[in-house]
């Protein structure tokens, strides 16, 4: 009996005391990701990026906005989202007790309002993300003089830039194209 005693005190603990205290991790790990919604623009480059599309954004021009969701139950914690993210909105934590009552409780949103074109006023992009790159650009050392026409163009939509790219001549060949 003794001689029993003796190894399992060589032994040492063998377990860990989890649940009664936190379960350590290693360095690396990945767990919940965690999303801060006021450093998100909406870029969806997450989006894109999510093999089993845990996350999405689904747009309605008519309410002029944007809605980022993340489906918990659907993540495998790949850490892409992480990686592509340009503004660090969304991280892998070491939180890996992901139970929960109701499904429901797997879904994080979040809403963001859309930039109207300033010439034909169709909603193309989170505004966020017209002034995320907008502020970008601006850090390269663009002059104070061209702050305006620069901020002109990155309040147009895709398709009314290329329309005022054309000029007289290319609009005239093109329609004489389109005609023959
Ligand atoms: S960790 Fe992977 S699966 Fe989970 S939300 Fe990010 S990209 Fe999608
Ligand atoms: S990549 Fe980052 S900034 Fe873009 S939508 Fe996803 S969380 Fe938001």
């Amino acid at each position: 009996m003794f001689k029993l005693l003796k190894i399992i005190a060589r032994a040492g603990e063998a377990t860990e005391k989890y649940p009664f205290a936190p379960m350590p991790v290693s360095p690396g790990f990945r767990g919940k990701p965690e999303y801060t919604s006021q450093q998100c623009i909406a870029c969806a480059a997450c989006v894109l990026a999510c093999p089993p599309n845990a996350l999405t954004v689904k747009t309605d021009a008519d309410a002029c906005t944007r809605t980022w969701s993340l489906n918990l139950g659907r993540c495998i914690f790949c850490g892409r989202c992480e990686e592509v993210c340009p503004t660090g909105a969304i991280e892998l934590s070491p939180e890996f007790e992901l139970a929960v009552g109701s499904k429901a409780d797997l879904l994080q949103q979040a809403t963001f309002t859309l930039m109207r074109c300033r010439q034909c006023d169709t909603p193309f992009a989170p505004t966020k993300e017209v002034e995320y790159a907008l502020a970008l650009t601006v850090q390269q050392g663009v002059p104070e003089s061209d702050l305006e026409s620069l901020r002109a163009r990155f309040e147009t939509c895709p398709d009314c830039k290329r329309l005022h790219t054309l000029d007289a001549t290319d609009a005239r060949r093109y329609v004489v194209k389109g005609a023959a």
